[in-house]
């Protein structure tokens, strides 16, 4: 059969316009355009410090031939602990994206709405879509601040699930104690909250641990997920994890998720790291000077960039951003310009070493022409 032939099998229907998630490109095709050895990863927001010591030392330990513990059992009453919490309400991912996945399968039926924001973190509109959802997404304020009175009368309409991540991907702002008060006052029993903390770590100003915060609302249905893939470096072995408000929460999710599905490596991996909290936050700590230093850096330079509580810089270009993406590849660095309509000059930098910082505020200044 030849390939422009229609296929005999056709996806399920939600899946045919089901917008793709844009991954970029690996440093090994970055190599090879550039002709450079010395990748800038920009794009990813991943720990450029890579992971603690102590991880790869428990990785010793690692027996493939045996299955991974099911459930993650060990990992999750260390997060309980941790975390002052019941290890029933704790739940492990393969990446906190298979949790978003989960929870979509678990909550979604055909035609329910899901809220999330606009410019967004491309999973929470995917999976909701690709689960029978119809999405609805409030654009950020002009400013790019989180549009709280736009989000309140949405969730008044009571949707099935609210995605919000806090640090916000791609814009990095975070929700103030006023805000998250509000959503919350403005959320049913009927919604699941889901707050994203991807970037929790990297909060270095006044702002609510937003698990501590949602903990003073047992009477509302809510989930926070958080990730080892950034401020402790773990983003290849994909590992991930939740704390819901109910156990049951928990209970229905693992049922969507397969019975091994965080691998031997991410369980030990994740332990180790935790144990070696230190190291994580003395290298979160380097990042958000480092976020300072580039943020005042390129402001200088005319740029316009957004104020940011994670591990990345969100920059309206005003010109094309994908194609300034494109001539920074052929320099050797990668960043991430957002494809979302209407943030199309937007480009997401993530903070990397001060050397690959600095040839990234090089390259970007020669071709928007500022000195
Ligand atoms: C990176 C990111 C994730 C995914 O994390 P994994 O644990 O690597 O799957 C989830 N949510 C947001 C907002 C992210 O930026």
């Amino acid at each position: 059969m030849s390939s422009h032939m229609k296929p005999m099998i056709e996806a399920r229907e939600a899946l045919h316009n089901l917008p793709v998630y844009n991954s970029g490109i690996s440093i090994a095709q970055a190599r090879e355009i550039s002709g450079q050895s010395d990748i800038a990863a920009l794009a990813s927001n991943e720990n450029p410090y890579g992971t603690s010591p102590a991880v790869r030392q428990a990785l010793d330990s690692l027996v493939p031939s045996r299955y991974s513990q099911s459930t993650s059992g060990t990992l999750r009453q260390t997060l309980a602990e941790k975390l002052k919490t019941d290890s029933e309400r704790v739940l492990c991912g393969n990446g906190s994206e298979e949790l978003i996945g989960a929870i979509c399968r678990t909550y979604i039926r055909q035609g329910d709405e899901v809220l999330t924001v606009v410019p967004c973190f491309g999973l929470h509109q995917i999976e909701a879509i690709a689960a029978g959802a119809t999405v609805k997404k409030i654009p950020m304020t002009k400013a790019m601040d989180y549009d709280i009175d736009g989000l309140v009368n949405a969730l008044h309409q009571r949707p099935r699930i609210f995605f919000i991540s806090s640090p916000s991907n791609p814009v990095g702002k975070a929700l103030t104690k006023t805000d998250l008060d509000r959503l919350l006052d403005a959320t049913s029993a009927k919604t699941l909250f889901v707050l994203d903390e991807a970037y929790f770590e990297f909060i270095d100003a006044d702002y609510p641990n937003g698990l501590d915060f949602l903990s003073q609302r047992p009477d509302l249905p809510w989930i926070t997920l958080r990730t080892f893939s950034k401020a402790y470096g773990l983003a290849g072995l994909r590992i991930g994890y939740g704390i819901a408000s109910h156990p049951q929460i928990v209970k229905a999710v693992q049922n969507c998720l397969s019975p091994f599905n965080v691998n031997s490596a991410a369980q030990i991996a994740a332990s180790a790291a935790l144990k070696d909290e230190k190291w994580m936050q003395a290298t979160a700590d380097i990042i958000c000077k480092e976020r300072e230093r580039l943020f005042q850096h390129l402001t200088q330079l005319g740029v316009t960039v957004i104020p940011s509580q994670a591990n990345f810089l969100f920059l309206n270009l005003g010109i094309d951003a994908a194609r300034v993406a494109k001539t920074l590849i052929e320099k050797g660095i990668i960043v991430k310009p957002w494809k979302e309509e209407g943030y199309t000059e937007f480009l997401r930098v993530s903070i990397g070493t001060p050397q690959h910082n600095d040839r990234f505020a090089v390259e970007l200044a020669k071709i928007l022409d500022l000195s």
